[in-house]
């Protein structure tokens, strides 16, 4: 039997979960479609093992969309500075200076916090339940998409299961390796970094701490994410960026010598580590489709664009595709317009590639400025960080933008965005 909605939306992740939200509350009849079951509550002390620095724009969005306290009621962690340094060894060290360090400090812009840490499994669950909520939001899990037939006023979609929708539009939310973007024949353009990201989540002595940092070493950063607490204890996730090879032998060690490994390799600032709930290494690619908009589909979130992690952007970006396109998708329903409306979707394009590929290049620079032995770089570095310490206006520019509170890269940064080389990818493909 065809049900016959106005939008599918494939893949429930955060992002298609948010825009299924966002749509149902416009009153457009969606299908939310995901091949994994639908994510339950879940009550376990450890952490999830994924997790994602939710910037104070994604929290006002998930607030408007009311999904906010439903991660509240589960659990999160505010934090209110965010500092970053230079760990190589320089002519400082031998000196006996630590080297400089810029903070970022929620007192500072008149915040109350900077950011939250959440676990990705909250934020879906939160997300999944909000959806749900909709009375013209169909849940579709354990199903996916297997064909797409465009014609000139309807797409029709055909489930694994056999079942067909026929709607105005279909929303490919279904991730980097997005099959609705193949089905729609959008290329895109890919590059494979040189380092991977190992993510552990581990538990330290000590009241949880409302800081988040990340030291630059040569081989890659190593990164400190604050989790909840565990009575006399609290959790963390760390992330440590290095060559595939030394991951894999860090990743094959036992626990107790893990943790030895990571207290010593971390810096100073890493409080004593206790226990490990998890571990696990990613690749980590820049991925850009080439268009976000072919006929009657639209491409939102990784499944459009996936960055390095490096500041974790990657999900706020994806909160920002898909409320810019709900917003369009309610004017359009105002309009009695057709939902696929070529101008509506190439607004969609034009507000939202240009802004992502921004912070791609954001990303590069840091990736290209910090995995560098080069002097003349090791000394820009050290200067750039200790001048923004010093310098206030500077430093609350930046942190805005990654705050999600401004939408344009600051224009210091973008200068010296547009002046340094690409940094070195270990495989680039274009798609179709
Ligand atoms: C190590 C690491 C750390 C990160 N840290 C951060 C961070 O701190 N902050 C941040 O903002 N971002 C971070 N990111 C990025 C962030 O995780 C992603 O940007 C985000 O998960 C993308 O969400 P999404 O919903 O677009 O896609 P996904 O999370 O990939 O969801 C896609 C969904 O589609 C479903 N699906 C796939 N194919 C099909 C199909 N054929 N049919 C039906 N359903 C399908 C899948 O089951 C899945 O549920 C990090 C990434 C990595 C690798």
């Amino acid at each position: 039997m065809t049900q016959t909605l106005d939008i599918v939306v494939v893949g429930a992740g955060m992002v298609g979960a948010a825009l299924a939200t966002g749509l149902g509350q416009a009153g457009l009849r969606v299908a939310l479609v995901d091949r994994a079951p639908a994510p339950e509550a879940d009550t376990r002390r450890e952490p999830d093992l994924r997790v994602s620095a939710l910037s104070v724009g994604s929290e006002q969005y998930l607030r408007r969309l009311g999904a906010w306290s439903g991660i509240e009621q589960q659990r999160l962690t505010p934090y209110r500075r965010l500092s970053v340094w230079d760990q190589t060894a320089s002519p400082l060290s031998a000196l006996g200076r630590t080297p400089p360090r810029t903070t970022f400090s929620a007192a500072e812009l008149g915040a109350s916090h900077l950011g939250h840490i959440v676990e990705n499994r909250v934020t879906q669950y939160a997300l999944w339940q909000t959806a749900a909520g909709q009375d013209s939001v169909t849940l579709i899990p354990e199903d996916a998409i297997v064909a797409m037939t465009e014609a000139t006023d309807q797409v029709e979609v055909i489930l694994e299961s056999g079942k067909r929708l026929n709607c105005q539009l279909v929303v490919g939310a279904d991730g980097g390796n997005s099959r609705v973007r193949e089905l729609a024949g959008i290329g895109i353009s890919r590059d494979q970094y040189q380092q991977q990201a190992l993510v552990a989540s581990v538990r330290y002595t000590g009241p949880v701490q409302d800081i988040t940092w990340q030291a630059f070493y040569p081989s890659g950063p190593r990164a400190f994410l604050p989790l909840h607490g565990d009575g006399p204890e609290s959790w963390a996730s760390l992330v440590w960026y290095d060559d595939p090879a030394v991951l894999a032998e860090l990743k094959a060690l036992p626990e107790d010598q893990f943790l030895a490994r990571v207290q010593q390799a971390f810096p100073a600032d890493l409080p004593p580590l206790t226990a490990l709930a998890g571990r696990a290494s990613f690749a980590i690619a820049r991925q850009h489709a080439s268009q976000y908009v072919s006929g009657r589909v639209v491409l939102v979130g990784d499944a459009a664009h996936t960055i390095n992690p490096l500041a974790g952007q990657g999900v706020n970006l994806g909160f920002q595709d898909v409320e810019c396109l709900q917003g369009l998708m309610r004017e359009a329903r105002r309009a009695g317009d057709d939902l696929a409306a070529p101008h509506r979707l190439q607004s969609y394009q034009d507000q939202r590639r240009p802004a992502n590929r921004r912070m791609m290049l954001t990303m590069d620079a840091f990736y290209y400025l910090f995995s560098n032995r080069l002097p003349p770089l090791h000394l820009a570095r050290n200067l750039g960080l200790g001048l923004a310490q010093r310098l206030p206006f500077a430093r609350n520019q930046v942190a805005r933008y990654a705050m999600g509170l401004a939408p344009e890269t600051p224009p210091g940064l973008a200068g010296l965005l547009s002046r340094l080389p690409r940094p070195g990818f270990i495989k680039s493909q274009k798609g179709s």
